[in-house]
């Protein structure tokens, strides 16, 4: 049998993973190393016995052969926490593409000098009566952000620190200042080695439904059976799909286990927040992004101690390693940005399957506008599907009024407001309940043309259009390239250099123009650059000190504003225009929760959604909420295109210098994918090459961009096409070049 290798790494910590050392792997034991063994090595200069991790293995080596040592013997304490990130890695390694060490680094915390989350609580010092006293003073004195603390330490005697930090958006100045005016006292405990009893012992439990005490007991039973799987709960917001995770996860915790909970950080507000500390105490431990990596190191350490029970996070929360975990919760399990950026490109859906079955562990996925991923796996009985219906307590959906904006135009309306809109707008104000615009745009986000001779303004860097600002640059949202807008045409001096407005500083100044008494506030990537920013705008918004607030995405999720009673969707087609075949589920799911987000108190809600193309049925199911129609339509075409979750796809992407070397390798890899397939009749016939092509934005960073796609109805297949490529680029010693891989893409490039 020939030479197998394997790379060991000694001490498995961040800044070692670089290197792994090769060894050979004796035959006898050729049978029982993968990756993730622990494995006992000669190592140094005196051969000194060493215990280190196996986390790749190789038929080739680029050492001298008679130089490689060889593993002494497989450690037999069994598998430790590291040996399930390492086999987690490894296949995320083979599923997605990338390098072991990219894969390593994705799952293994950083290993980092410790510092301590500091673990405090607010606690209230005045009784219910006094604070709303002082809620009064406050008010009157616009200290809105007092308001908000005092308010919830009207609900919650105490509260834990960084929730008011984060979700009210309170500074620490303005803690301290409460502090000093007897309102509440903060305090430091060392809660992890001495946890303290939950928050609130005698929380307001719901009595659960009989669909939701089903769910979860039927979840649980499988649990318990050993038969643990995957499911998927299906219900819009509100229908108590929370609930049934709560229960799903107190009962996990009662036997012993833990849980990872992962929520889109933008959809993590402080209501949801709350009712897992209420639940859980500080048994619970929240994952964001502006930990430190300290901090975060410190967090999943205590994980691994078993100090914490559930942890609450993004996508990363994923690689918490627990040491008994017995379920993974995804919510708003279609969110895109459960998939990621970098290399390896991997979805957390799939990856939580995949560590939960390493545990036995359930994986309960819900949304109320499924992936058509989950939904068609959910109907193919891989899942196992529940349906909530209907919203509790008394909210009922909002009316939906679809406009046709060509007709708008037949009538001579030139605003960005249809009739309609305009009539229900002007409504609001009088009634002082509050607004919301969407647009799935930012910026000026049309380009700047001249419309004497049709030259686009176009990024010197990147294939793309620049977008015109209020201050008169334009600005690469790509690169951040900027230049001054110039006054004539570059091409023919034409002074007719136009921009496109169709974005939300546009919409602000037809506002200001049409609703001058209207108080607006904007959000998007522009006025959100940082995190603080963007909760302000929303606590602003929660406080009523604006009437109508103008966004794109980042509006639709999470938040309730009970006094929001209008959502208008003020350009719905634009997010269909779109080359890519996701765009009619984004569409059928932004429209939706946009749509969701009106009337969420107890005044009714009113949605009006403008649209060039009022028949698409992305729109017309959104409108009427009706999500097994949208997906029926849909499968159908991802069917007869054989898109993903029918069949699969893969996307390669070369990046490269030159224009010309990236063509050619593209060319090159496409035709060996196309031989590879020849070779193999019986596949070849359902194995679909597309390409090669230069990317839809052909240049990024004066980086060009060439693509191809491969669609195969089994993903293993294009794991091997994938792994044969590797194989290939690495023979070639690309310079200047770069090969990434996206399985099932979220977008086309
Ligand atoms: P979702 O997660 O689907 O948005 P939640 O679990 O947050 O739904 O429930 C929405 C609201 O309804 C919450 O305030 C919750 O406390 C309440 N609720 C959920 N289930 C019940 C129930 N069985 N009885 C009464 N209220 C409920
Ligand atoms: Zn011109
Ligand atoms: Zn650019």
């Amino acid at each position: 049998m020939a030479q197998k290798y394997a790379d060991v790494i000694i001490d498995i910590s961040h800044e070692k993973v670089d290197r792994p050392f090769q060894y050979k792997i004796p035959q006898e034991l050729s049978e029982v190393i993968y990756p993730g063994v622990r494995v006992h090595v000669p190592f140094g200069k005196g051969d000194r016995d060493k215990v280190g991790y196996v986390v790749d293995l190789s038929d080739s080596t680029d050492y001298p052969v008679d130089k490689i040592k060889t593993i002494t013997s497989v450690d037999d304490k069994g598998i430790t926490i590291e040996s399930s990130r390492i086999q987690i890695a490894y296949w995320m390694k083979r599923q997605y593409g990338s390098t072991m060490i990219a894969a390593l680094k994705t799952v293994l915390p950083v290993k980092q000098k410790l510092k301590h989350l500091e673990k405090k609580k607010v606690t209230r010092c005045l009784d219910t009566e006094q604070l709303e006293a002082m809620v009064c003073q406050c008010e009157k004195k616009h200290q809105p952000a007092k308001a908000r603390v005092l308010r919830a330490l009207i609900e919650e005697e105490i509260l834990p620190y960084e929730l008011i930090r984060q979700k009210l958006n309170v500074s620490s100045a303005t803690l301290q200042a409460l502090e000093k005016q007897g309102c509440l006292r903060i305090e430091t405990e060392s809660i992890y080695r001495n946890p303290v009893k939950h928050m609130e012992s005698e929380e307001k439990r719901v009595l659960l439904s009989e669909n939701q005490r089903n769910i979860i007991e039927d979840v649980l039973r499988d649990y318990r059976q050993g038969r643990a799987g995957t499911y998927l709960v299906h219900g819009v917001t509100g229908s108590g799909k929370t609930e049934v995770y709560l229960g799903i996860i107190e009962q996990m915790i009662a036997m012993g286990k833990q849980a990872i909970v992962l929520i889109p950080e933008i959809a993590l507000t402080y209501q949801t927040l709350l009712r897992f500390y209420k639940r859980f105490g500080d048994r619970v431990s929240v994952m964001n992004s502006t930990l430190s990596m300290g901090e975060k190191y410190d967090q999943l350490r205590r994980a691994a101690a078993g100090e914490i029970d559930v942890i609450i996070g993004p996508r990363s929360a994923l690689f918490t390693p627990f040491p008994n975990l017995g379920v993974i919760i995804v919510d708003e399990e279609h969110e895109g940005s459960y998939k990621s950026e970098s290399m390896p490109k991997y979805h957390a859906r799939e990856t939580a399957i995949r560590i939960a079955s390493m545990h036995k562990a359930s994986v309960v996925l819900g949304s109320a506008t499924p992936s058509m991923e989950a939904y068609y796996r959910a109907k193919a009985g891989e899942y196992k599907l529940y349906e909530m219906t209907g919203r509790h307590g008394n909210s009922a959906l909002p009316s939906v009024y679809i406009v046709d904006l060509r007709e708008e135009l037949k009538h001579g309306n030139r605003s960005v407001f249809s009739a309609k809109l305009r009539e229900l707008m002007d409504l609001r104000l009088r009634n002082g309940e509050q607004t919301m615009l969407f647009l799935n745009r930012r910026g000026y986000a049309g380009f700047v043309s001249c419309r004497a001779c049709g030259h686009v303004m176009k990024c010197p860097h990147c294939d793309v259009s620049l977008s015109e600002h209020r201050n008169g640059m334009l600005i690469c949202h790509y690169c951040g390239y900027e230049e001054i807008r110039p006054a004539n045409c570059p091409s023919c001096r034409s002074k007719y250099l136009m921009g496109f407005k169709a974005g939300t500083e546009q919409i602000v100044e037809a506002l200001h123009k049409e609703f001058p008494q209207a108080r607006v506030l904007r959000m998007d990537a522009d006025t959100t650059r940082t995190k603080e920013s963007y909760e302000k705008i929303l606590a602003a918004f929660a406080d009523e000190r604006a009437d109508i607030l103008v966004g794109t995405q980042m509006i639709v999720k999470g938040h309730d504003f009970p006094n929001v009673t209008l959502v208008g969707i003020l350009a719905a087609d634009l997010s269909l225009n779109r080359n890519d075949y996701r765009a009619g589920e984004r569409t059928f799911q932004l429209l939706t929760q946009a749509a969701g987000r009106a009337g969420r108190g107890d005044k009714p809600g009113e949605v009006v959604i403008q649209t060039y193309q009022p028949e698409h049925y992305s729109i017309v199911h959104a409108a009427n909420q009706d999500y097994l129609s949208f997906y029926e339509e849909e499968i159908t075409y991802r069917d007869f295109m054989r898109y993903p979750p029918v069949a699969h796809m893969l996307a390669v992407l070369i990046t490269s210098r030159e224009q010309e070397a990236g063509k050619e390798l593209c060319k090159e890899m496409t035709k060996l994918v196309n031989g590879i397939w020849d070779e193999r009749e019986s596949t070849s016939r359902s194995l679909q090459v597309i390409g090669p092509a230069e990317a839809a934005i052909s240049r990024i960073n004066d980086l060009y961009r060439h693509v191809f796609y491969a669609k195969h109805a089994d993903y293993q297949v294009l794991v091997e096409i994938k792994d044969r490529l590797e194989r290939f680029c690495k023979e070639k010693e690309l310079k200047n070049q770069t090969v990434q891989y996206d399985f099932d893409p979220m977008n086309t490039y």
